[in-house]
């Protein structure tokens, strides 16, 4: 992307003069300074979002969908740009910013096309038939608040913001400091598609001092990020009686099954942990295969990775990209320190690619890694997939079951017997011969996590509800009365009665 197109985004953003440097990963040269925000200047957006937001939720909803009719429009139209920043800012390869294009394309026909059937009034069955009439409407919580990581920054903008507007709220997005062209991109193609500018302002700055300040004034906040963040924000969001929901991290097991054709399982195994070099929440981190096929099932896999392609490249070359940074960089390769000191064995990568770039890391496979490696419970987000035996099928499950975690997880074998499996695991997402793509890739299909990994669901019907609320309209009606004094009941009684007898 050219300076005078940057410029023109970070136009969009208040000229101050604390500006942070923004680093391209794949070479760790600076793309530009990008200015920092104030408290009171997301709280000044805030405001103003407050006051469009009043006109926003009185347009009809199936106007509102015509502008994301158009905005899928203009999404495949630039198409490229959005493969270019995307790969400029995180580093990943083509493939896997292709991947996460499609998602936020498909969202915006999918919001268009359901809004009108769940946002419009709905008539309910009323307690008192005859005499009451019920109605249900999906109001717009008001100005909602969405927090968003840098490791999908296309995707996650549009599956959280556009659910919200076209529910009738206003959005105050906070980007990640090092995606925030890619987020300021998304937007410029919504209000070219005609969404007015003032109902999504994007913010960046400090994570803590914008995202506090963010959940303090909204009414609703959509967080996507850690676990330990979104704690803190759900506690801050619990104090002001908002609604949140919190995306968070995984430690995503994949159990391959005695029937499992080995070479099919190590090729599902590498495609679920190295996506985005394995920065993606639903990256699988951990492979119980049966003890009996586990030197071969490591050989395969091992012989698989070693073959995948790292590098940089604007085409379908390259199958694994750099990591998004020198934070990421280190911390991955501090996990594998860490778990090989503890006695686990690398038996595919495991080395820095310092001539392909700065953060670039070879995709790795390692195994033994015991209870006191820090990488045998905490997600390690990065190129690197641990591969362990099992005895027996309950003890794969067992040992898949015991983290805190809980959004992913993937079976691989014969398909019954991996969807019996797959009842037993607690994942807000099991994936059946895939890491996470066949439901990742579901816009009907609501995404979230079980226990630490958060909170709510996004996508599915229920990722547009969570930015309204329900508002019951109930209408006594007809010539008899509700009873209004205790000897009403004389009369009312025995016709409640039979009334709730036909419940039955
Ligand atoms: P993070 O929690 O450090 O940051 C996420 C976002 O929150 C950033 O925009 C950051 O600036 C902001 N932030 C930081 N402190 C904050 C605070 N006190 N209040 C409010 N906002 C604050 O996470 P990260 O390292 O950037 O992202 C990686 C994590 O995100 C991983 O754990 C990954 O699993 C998780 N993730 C989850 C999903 C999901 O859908 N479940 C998707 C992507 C990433």
């Amino acid at each position: 992307m050219s300076e005078t197109s940057i410029q023109a985004l970070v136009a969009h953003l208040p000229a101050n003069p604390d500006t942070v440097p923004v680093m391209n990963p794949a070479n760790g040269k600076k793309i530009y300074d990008l200015p920092q925000m104030s408290v009171a200047q997301v709280e000044s957006a805030i405001a103003a979002a407050r006051v469009a937001q009043r006109d926003w939720a009185k347009t009809p909803v199936a106007e509102r969908s015509k502008l994301l009719v158009e905005l899928h429009a203009l999404l495949l139209e630039d198409e490229t740009k959005l493969l270019d920043l995307l790969q400029l800012e995180t580093g990943k390869s083509r493939a896997h910013a292709f991947e996460e294009t499609a998602g936020a394309i498909a969202s915006a026909s999918y919001y268009a096309r359901i809004a009108p059937k769940y946002l419009s009034r709905r008539k309910t069955k009323p307690g008192v038939p005859v005499l009451t009439r019920t109605y249900v409407d999906q109001v717009p919580v008001g100005v909602v608040g969405i927090i968003t990581p840098w490791n999908y920054p296309l995707a996650l903008t549009m599956l959280d913001v556009l659910p919200a507007l076209i529910a009738g709220n206003a959005v105050i997005q906070k980007a990640d400091n090092q995606t925030a062209l890619t987020v300021l991109f998304a937007r410029h193609l919504a209000i070219e598609a005609g969404i007015p500018a003032e109902l999504w302002t994007v913010v960046v700055g400090d994570g803590e001092t914008v995202g506090n300040a963010i959940t303090d004034n909204v009414d609703y906040v959509a967080f996507t990020g850690s676990t330990a963040t979104g704690r803190k924000v759900a506690e801050r969001a619990a104090r002001r009686l908002i609604g949140c929901s919190l995306e968070l991290g995984g430690k995503n097991p994949l159990i391959v099954l005695e029937g499992a054709n080995i070479k099919r399982a190590a090729e599902i195994a590498i495609a679920g942990a190295f996506g985005s070099a394995g920065q993606l929440c639903v990256s699988i981190e951990r492979v119980y295969v049966p003890n009996r096929i586990k030197d071969e099932f490591l050989a395969e896999i091992a012989k698989r990775t070693e073959s995948l392609t790292v590098g940089r490249s604007n085409d379908f070359s390259m199958d694994i990209g750099s990591l998004t940074g020198y934070n990421q960089l280190q911390r991955m390769m501090g996990f594998i320190d860490d778990a090989v000191s503890t006695g686990a064995t690398v038996v595919a990568g495991g080395k820095q690619l310092t001539e392909t770039g700065p953060y670039f890391y070879s995709p790795t496979v390692i195994t033994n890694v015991n209870q006191n490696a820090r990488m045998y419970r905490q997600e390690v987000f990065g190129p690197v997939v641990d591969v362990e035996g099992y005895e027996d099928l309950d003890d794969a499950i067992k040992m898949a079951n015991d983290t805190d975690y809980g959004l992913n997880a993937s079976v691989v074998g014969p398909e019954r017997e991996a969807i019996k499996v797959a009842e037993k695991l607690n994942a807000g997402s099991v994936n059946i011969n895939e890491g996470f793509r066949a439901t990742f890739a579901s816009m009907e299909t609501p995404m979230g996590g079980f226990k630490s990994s958060g909170q709510g669901r996004r996508n599915g019907p229920g990722g547009l509800l969570r930015f309204t609320e329900a508002k019951a309209i109930g209408v006594a009606r007809g010539a008899i009365k509700l009873p209004s004094r205790a000897k009403d009941y004389n009369r009312m009684a025995p016709l409640m009665r039979m009334m709730l007898k036909r419940l039955k």
